[in-house]
């Protein structure tokens, strides 16, 4: 299961020189991206940068990046003094070992795009570096309801394996900014009750969703749809929109209905379509006309699963 990422993938990249540490401190701000590849030199730079007071704000993604992913960078930027970018597709997640084997990988370009985007630092580990005892024995996290329910119900484990990267990762970078898209808009309710479990005083950041010209939610997966497919994937958003602009007080089952119509016209293999509370995402049975509400759903193009969401009031 372990991918390897071939040495000579990183030849455009300046790697950590071992020597001369506080020199490259001194000129944080106008180095190009630095890469780390293992946990224990990047902690001992971090640890520089914490002494003299540098912010540092945290993008962790699984590469193949995208304009989704550089808006969390520029938010990133703007708000922390240093910008880091991890990329680690993380087999504990992936529940299906097919969706795992088939993720893109386009490590050049993301580094390209992270170049340019202005990121400070690209955090590059091997699995060994992730999970350094093996994948036995990891931690479990009581998630609550947010594990039985939505992604949780199609993706069983695939919210511990989440907690497991992230606790790694916000261990070993300790930042004090987290930024995710609410284009996983469950990963980020996830990821803040992980903040809480674990006690980190974190500042989490949700950026809004970066969407195609069309409406379709960029994501790394959309690269893998034909062109037949792509044009059905606009149908999500589409089913997204029409619950938006018709949900009003009472039983929401028609909107859910209309969008499941909307889906399979476009051929779309429905996994759920949900109209849930905002906080906790519990479906809501009955809308008051004031409870926060927010519309998900997951679906199947052919074998490409994917996930968008809407915030309804
Ligand atoms: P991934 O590489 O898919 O694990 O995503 C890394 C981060 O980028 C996660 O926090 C995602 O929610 C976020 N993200 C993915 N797609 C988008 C998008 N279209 N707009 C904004 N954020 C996104």
């Amino acid at each position: 299961m372990i991918r390897r990422i071939p040495e000579n993938q990183f030849a455009k990249v300046r790697l950590i020189p071992q020597k001369g540490l506080s020199e490259w401190l001194a000129n944080v701000k106008t180095l190009k991206m630095i890469l780390f590849r293992t946990a224990a030199d990047f902690r001992s730079w971090l640890l520089k940068c914490r002494n003299q007071g540098i912010k540092t704000g945290f993008v962790p993604t699984m590469g193949a990046l995208h304009d989704g992913h550089m808006q969390l960078i520029r938010a990133c930027r703007s708000t922390a003094d240093i910008c880091i970018c991890s990329i680690f597709i993380n087999p504990t997640q992936f529940n299906d070992s097919r969706d795992f084997e088939k993720y893109p990988v386009t490590l050049e370009n993301d580094i390209e795009m992270l170049e340019k985007a202005g990121s400070d630092v690209i955090f590059l580990p091997g699995v060994a570096e992730i999970y350094p005892d093996g994948e036995k024995g990891l931690e479990i996290y009581d998630l609550g309801n947010l594990e039985n329910v939505l992604e949780g119900q199609f993706r069983p484990g695939h919210f511990q394996g989440v907690c497991q990267v992230m606790s790694r990762l916000l261990g070993i970078i300790d930042p004090d900014h987290l930024f995710m898209g609410q284009k996983d808009y469950q990963q980020c309710l996830v990821i803040k009750r992980l903040i809480h479990i674990l006690g980190l005083p974190v500042h989490f950041h949700t950026i809004p969703t970066i969407r195609e010209a069309d409406g379709l939610a960029q994501s790394s997966r959309n690269r893998r749809l034909t062109p037949d497919q792509r044009k059905n994937a606009t149908a999500i958003s589409r089913a997204l929109n029409e619950i938006q602009v018709n949900l009003a007080p009472g039983s929401p089952e028609p909107l859910l209905k209309n969008a499941l119509k909307t889906l399979e016209r476009a051929h779309f293999k429905t996994d759920y379509v949900s109209i849930s509370k905002a906080d906790d995402l519990q479906p809501i049975q009955i809308w008051d006309g004031k409870e926060k509400a927010v519309a998900l759903i997951a679906a199947f193009q052919g074998d490409i699963r994917l996930i968008d969401n809407i915030l309804l009031n």
